[in-house]
């Protein structure tokens, strides 16, 4: 069943609290360990259920293709030429017997090692090394032991009850073949792949779609009979032989494929979670750090309206670490839209920096409006602060901000090194804003006369120049041009 994020709706949930019944995605959970199938809730620390991809796959029925290019793969074509083509040469005698045994065995163990792969979430068939190294070889065994056991349940059944108990007892063994086959390939256990109960259980959990698998099944086995038939009748047996071992062998691959991928798919109803694995082998789910789950966690809070908690995350952030610009414009964005004006004024000299970094003279005006209207006499403390704050409001067009954040500079900050860019800021704003160029004259000529050590003190006479010109108070670069 799918699941869609409790914070991101249309995203897909991969983990769920059972404590908290809240499912969450992958950009909730950051710092989740996903190859381990590690996580915690964010909520209540206890460990998460991963539901893997099941909730994304796509069903087997509409992948039908993919089924089909399976087998034509490097790796299963070599495994299938080499159990193939190597009897055919091999010479016929108890050594070929032996050679052409192994092999069998060889490409067995590779058909039951597609199922478990791909229900790991493997999409691409397993390397060669898969079929001729390891253990695992035991399988055969396995398998025959499984079929001897459901022959005995098929005889007994006849033996109890009947030909009636022996049919129903041979109809439930043929549907529940695949499902025993999937049951042996994951669990390698004989007794778990006779179990009537538990293969009852997988084909009611999987329900209507492990019937339209075996619908597949057969269609493919009856196409597999089908094709050898018309080689081994139309071809001379050298190549016939080959050529019907090598049609059976694919079409089993692609049968066991999809076994693998239908356990796949029902992962989640069958109690075990895998992602798919191709793309994500690569990424290192380790190097997650701190700061994604300090970002997912004031994301949710803020979904839940736990507005108090993000603040008190945020400052708590902020004492850590004190001029963490994304923590700051956090605060700032959350205060604002709370019109928190307490919070607004203890943070106000950092906001402010912030918003001037970003040349934001909108916000600016507006956090300065709040301010005022909350506490008529506010002034900005920092002198360099003012004069930055100043600029971002200038290059937005907004002078009269501007010029009344800068107002009496002189007076509150005698003899500051920032007094010249100050007024030299307020005479453009004046002159450029508003062209009132008698005024701009004026502060043109206090700095001229009050800021003789400042190292722009010079260019001083060119910005007069151009005032007495009614020119924009461009600078001296601008002035060089034209005097030249
Ligand atoms: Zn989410
Ligand atoms: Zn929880």
């Amino acid at each position: 069943m799918k699941h869609d994020c409790h914070y991101h709706p249309g995203e897909s949930a991969k983990w769920h609290c059972g404590e908290c019944q809240i499912h969450y995605c992958n950009r909730c959970m950051p710092d989740a360990d996903t190859r381990q199938r590690r996580a915690l809730c964010p909520h209540c620390s206890k460990a998460m259920r991963y539901l893997g991809a099941a909730t994304e796959v796509i069903p087997f029925w509409q992948r039908l293709g993919a089924f089909f290019r399976y087998p034509f793969h490097t790796d299963p074509l070599i495994v299938i030429a080499i159990c193939t083509l190597v009897p055919v040469v091999a010479p016929a005698n108890l050594i070929g017997i032996v050679i052409w045994l192994l092999l069998a065995l060889a490409l067995f163990k590779y058909t039951y090692a597609v199922i478990n792969h791909t229900a790991e979430g493997h999409l691409k068939p397993p390397a060669v090394s898969v079929a001729f190294t390891g253990s695992g070889f035991n399988i055969v065994v396995l398998q025959l032991l499984v079929f001897v056991l459901m022959g005995g349940l098929v005889g007994t059944a006849a033996m109890l009850g009947g030909s009636i108990l022996m049919l129903l007892a041979l109809a439930f063994v043929v549907l529940a073949l695949p499902a025993s086959i999937m049951v042996l390939a994951m669990e390698r256990s004989v007794g778990a792949a006779v179990n009537p109960m538990n293969l009852a259980l997988l084909i009611s959990r999987i329900g209507t779609p492990y019937f339209l698998l075996y619908g597949y099944l057969i269609l493919l086995t009856l196409a597999s009979g089908a094709a050898q038939d018309f080689a081994v009748n139309h071809f001379p047996m050298w190549v016939a032989q080959p050529l019907a071992g090598f049609l059976n062998s694919t079409f089993t691959l692609i049968l066991f494929h999809m076994l693998g991928y239908l356990l796949f798919q029902y992962q989640e109803e069958l109690g075990f979670a895998s992602d798919i694995q191709d793309d994500i082998a690569d990424q290192d789910t380790h190097q997650r750090d701190r700061t994604s789950r300090f970002d997912a966690d004031i994301d949710m809070n803020l979904k839940d309206g736990n507005y108090d908690r993000v603040m008190g995350m945020l400052k708590e952030a902020l004492k850590r670490d004190r001029d963490n610009p994304v923590r700051i414009g956090q605060l700032y964005q959350l205060t604002t839209a709370r019109q928190d004006v307490e919070e607004l004024y203890r943070y106000h000299p950092r906001m402010l920096g912030w918003l001037a970094d970003h040349n934001d003279g909108e916000g600016i005006a507006g956090l300065l409006k709040t301010l005022q209207q909350a506490e008529p006499d506010f002034k900005v403390e920092d002198p360099e602060l003012t004069v930055r704050c100043a600029r971002s409001l200038y290059n937005k067009n907004l002078f009269k901000p501007a010029l009344r954040l800068l107002q009496d500079f002189h007076k509150r900050f005698p003899d500051n090194e920032q007094l010249l860019p100050a007024y030299l800021l307020v005479a453009q704003t004046l002159a450029n804003g508003l062209s009132q160029w008698e005024k701009a004259t004026a502060y043109l000529t206090f700095i001229q006369k009050n800021c003789e050590s400042h190292p722009q003190h010079d260019q001083m006479t060119t910005y007069l120049e151009q005032a007495r010109n009614k020119e924009p108070l461009k600078g001296p670069k601008a002035t060089f041009s034209v005097q030249d």
